[in-house]
């Protein structure tokens, strides 16, 4: 069997003394995309600060690649390819869309050199602009006068241009409109690429299962189900699951 891209093994965390995860394991292969779902608080964005590092595991472990990385920081994380657009966007208010991005590409100049760094950063603009035509027309608009949607594509947008090969992306759609939403993964199907995992958290459990090969529910700090999306979408237990009935 091939080794997984990203391993999760038992992992238990949480804030001061309340554990939020227990005992959660989970395997996602390299190319393939998975649904983070379940109701507030089962512990979804913990998971994500998990993988990015943000959050270390009181129990278990993480692997990468087959490395264990439990015990790297977040910036080690991030140049081993494993970028987190975070829930509430946490762009750069006074600064251009451009220039954004391209410190989302820092890390990237700085593993290939200015030469070749430079390179891969104008690449990554033309897929961000080519996936986002909206960045592409404001470009130089600064981060602080973007819509929602806007600031949650930029800030997926940024986390590509680190040119990862994992993605986590913390509820993309928060807060945008269906029709927006709609576009958002549009973009993220086009944005597509089989050297690239990626990891959801979703609210709405149909956008979710559309887009990803998998869904995984939480369900206070537990794994409660983790199927296929074809699977999850003839199995009700996926619905029992996500909003905790038994
Ligand atoms: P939501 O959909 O509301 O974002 P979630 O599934 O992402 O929910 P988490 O944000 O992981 O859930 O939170 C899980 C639990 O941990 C919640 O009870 C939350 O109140 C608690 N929690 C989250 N962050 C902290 C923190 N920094 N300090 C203390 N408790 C926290």
């Amino acid at each position: 069997m091939n080794t997984p891209l990203l391993s999760l093994r038992d992992v238990t965390v949480g804030y001061r003394a309340t554990a939020v995860l227990k005992d959660v394991s989970l395997d996602l292969e390299n190319g393939s995309s998975l649904a983070l779902l379940g109701a507030n608080g089962a512990g979804k964005t913990t998971m994500m600060k998990v993988i990015a590092g943000l959050l270390r595991p009181w129990d278990g472990a993480v692997h990468f690649r087959g490395e264990d990385i439990t015990r790297l920081s977040a910036e080690d994380r991030s140049s081993l390819g494993i970028a987190l657009a975070p829930e509430g966007r946490g762009i750069f208010a006074t600064l251009s869309i451009e220039e954004n991005l391209q410190m989302g590409a820092l890390a990237v100049r700085r593993r290939f050199g200015r030469g070749q760094g430079r390179r891969m950063m104008l690449d990554g603009l033309d897929q961000v602009y080519n996936a986002f035509p909206v960045l592409a027309k404001r470009r130089s608009d600064k981060g602080c006068n973007l819509s929602g949607g806007q600031q949650q594509m930029l800030a997926i947008g940024r986390a590509l241009m680190a040119r990862p090969s994992l993605l986590l992306l913390d509820e993309p759609c928060l807060g945008l409109a269906p029709k927006v939403a709609g576009e958002m993964y549009e973009a993220l199907v086009s944005l597509s690429d089989a050297e690239r995992g990626v990891i959801v958290v979703e609210e709405s459990s149909r956008r979710a299962l559309a887009f990803a090969d998998r869904a995984c529910v939480l369900k206070l700090g537990r794994k409660a189900l983790d199927v296929t999306s074809a699977e999850a979408g003839e199995d009700d237990r996926l619905i029992q699951a996500y909003f905790g009935i038994n």
